[in-house]
């Protein structure tokens, strides 16, 4: 069983986040989408944020929902489809749009982005997991913001990562990162649901990755992504393990990252574990789909059976 890493959890979100040097950021589907299509606002401050701690000397992953989402309000339609090939033909039309979003906003900065579409069956095998860590390095050294998403357009079932926090997750390793912020529509994770319950608190610091965590979580569903609470704990926990925290925070609050690595409380931090996982044990936990099953058959069990 994993432990709180009893270095840290005594000392401020201040002294947390000094060591950071990389972050990858996560966007959901309900932060990036308004009413009518993309939430241009929300995308001109996060690029705004982002272009301003790049320039103090971090470095920032972006992984980004929004394409399903975003093609659905492009096509008009008021949910999602049932059939496969019609969720990946929407990705496909959200895609683009979300990208030409990203460069836009970026583009007021002077800051070069890059797309990356990503299968979990890319990550699962290990020479072309390097290969993507490789191409991902380079871009950061060149000084230009990865974004990252799911390719959904030709993901089929079985490879599917399910969804983008289990991917920022990965991505996290991946990278070596040092912190996940994973920016929902609701303030972090509160003891139930705050859109049902006027009286739900928020919760400030997880130390662990309890079954009270995740009762609380699996309360809060989410409405356009896939993910709700509950994958966000799951995600969190993973890079715990890899000594990393994550922030949970509300993306639509203006300034948002500017906020956050400031220091200031915002959201639900969880705290890193100490027994962790070196990269490439992680990576076998984590990333690649386990194949065969062990089955244990007590002696009891055994006798009963002849
Ligand atoms: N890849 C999906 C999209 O861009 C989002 C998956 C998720 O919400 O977790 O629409």
């Amino acid at each position: 069983m994993a432990r709180t890493n009893k270095k840290v959890a005594n000392i401020s979100r201040k002294e947390l986040l000094k060591p950071v040097k990389r972050a990858v950021v996560k966007v959901g589907s309900g932060v990036l989408t308004a009413k009518n299509g993309l939430n241009m606002a929300v995308i001109e401050d996060l690029a705004t944020d982002i272009c301003a701690l790049r320039k103090k000397g971090f470095q920032i992953i972006l992984v980004s929902s929004g394409a399903i989402a975003s093609g659905l309000k492009k096509i008009g339609l008021s949910k999602r489809p049932q059939s496969v090939s019609q969720q990946q033909a929407v990705a496909a039309v959200g895609q683009s749009s979300l990208m030409m979003a990203y460069e836009k906003a970026f583009g007021h900065h002077g800051q070069k982005v890059a797309q990356i579409l990503t299968t979990r069956d890319d990550l699962t095998h290990r020479r072309r997991y390097l290969n993507a860590r490789n191409t991902l390095f380079t871009l950061l050294s060149w000084k230009i913001i990865p974004i990252i998403n799911e390719n959904d357009t030709v993901v089929v079932e079985e490879i599917k990562f399910g969804d983008n926090d289990n991917l920022s997750a990965m991505v996290t390793n991946l990278s070596e990162s040092d912190l996940l912020i994973n920016l929902t529509n609701i303030d972090g994770l509160f003891d139930k649901d705050p859109r049902a319950h006027k009286d739900a608190k928020l919760i400030r610091v997880v130390e662990r990755f309890n079954r009270k965590v995740t009762r609380s979580a699996s309360s809060i569903p989410g409405f356009l992504g896939r993910g709700g609470m509950a994958s966000k704990i799951k995600a969190a926990e993973k890079v715990a393990l890899a000594g990393v925290p994550t922030i949970i925070a509300n993306g639509l609050k203006p300034r948002i990252l500017k906020r956050i690595f400031t220091g200031k409380e915002e959201g639900t931090l969880f705290l890193p574990q100490e027994m962790t996982l070196c990269s490439r044990k992680h990576w076998i936990a984590f990333t690649k789909s386990p194949k065969g099953e062990i089955i244990i058959q007590s002696r009891q069990f055994r006798g009963a059976d002849q």
